[in-house]
């Protein structure tokens, strides 16, 4: 599975969730109904669950194992053996694997709070536009809710009909979903495909620093240099081709105090240095 995969499977689990939720009638839409929308679209949750965990045991692995053979030829480029006697414990791509589940369960987790809302949302619409005004009371009020509330209130001033109110309330709905942003982390809302793609990004560049740490430790090298791409990132701007000591007690060079990636999508990385190849490269100019 090529890590583009896991956008477009969320891309098209978005699309499906947006087609199950528009496919609600207010004319129809009762409880029993409610329920099985939300039954539907936790399939669709749990299938993504399964995919994810997949997906992410997978791509750590092969991202890890190919930036460890990067580094590790850039340490022996570098004159550096294994030393003899004790091998520190190398991590692993084992915690960039974790953090990695833990932010595609934590979005997917969001799904279903985001389609309870909608599902509440167009319950409610229902009964306002059955005209029953005043058991909009036992709703909770989220902010769509209020709108609906807001619109049905107008509608009784406008002397709308039914039907009118109806197809308002509708096209509000049709608004909520038409990004498919149904993942919501902090306060904000994200589209699936997207978040997908920014949490395929972020683990590879986890999985290539976790490498080339545990490489460097192994080989018992400290100084790693930053990637360079003329970035005009404000974040990364500050490290772009420095060279950074990981152990902090080199009076040469600074301490490495983040990591890339210094933030989603950052296509930065790290290589294993040396002062050698630094005045090397100097002279070379
Ligand atoms: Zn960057």
């Amino acid at each position: 599975m090529k890590f583009m995969d896991l956008q477009r499977i969320y891309g098209a689990a978005g699309h499906e969730l947006r087609t199950l939720l528009l496919s609600i009638d207010l004319s129809t839409f009762d409880g029993a109904k409610a329920e099985e929308i939300k039954h539907k679209a936790k399939r669709i949750v749990t299938y993504l669950n399964g995919v994810s965990g997949r997906w992410t045991r997978q791509t750590t692995k092969v991202a890890y194992e190919k930036a460890a053979e990067k580094a590790k030829a850039q340490l022996w480029k570098l004159g550096r053996r294994i030393p003899r006697g004790i091998m520190p414990a190398r991590s692993g791509p084992g915690v960039v694997e974790a953090t990695a589940d833990t932010a595609l369960l934590k979005a997917t987790g969001s799904i279903m709070r985001t389609v309870e809302q909608f599902v509440s949302a167009a319950l409610m619409g229902t009964v306002v536009a059955k005209g029953i005004i005043g058991a909009v009371q036992e709703f909770d009020y989220e902010d769509v809710e209020a709108e609906i509330a807001d619109l049905a209130a107008r509608a009784v001033k406008q002397e709308l009909s039914s039907g009118t109110l109806k197809k308002q309330i509708m096209d509000r709905l049709r608004q909520l979903v038409g990004d498919e942003n149904f993942i919501q982390i902090g306060e904000r809302m994200y589209n699936l495909g997207a978040y997908a793609r920014m949490v395929a990004r972020t683990t590879i560049r986890e999985a290539q620093t976790q490498a080339t740490l545990d490489l460097c430790a192994r080989y018992e090298n400290d100084l790693v240099e930053v990637s360079y791409h003329g970035t005009d990132c404000d974040i990364c701007l500050e490290y772009e081709g420095n060279t950074y000591s990981l152990s902090g007690n080199d009076p040469n060079f600074p301490i490495l105090d983040e990591q890339p990636p210094f933030h989603p999508n950052c296509k930065h990385d790290i290589l294993p240095t040396s002062e050698a190849e630094i005045r090397v490269r100097e002279r070379e100019g």
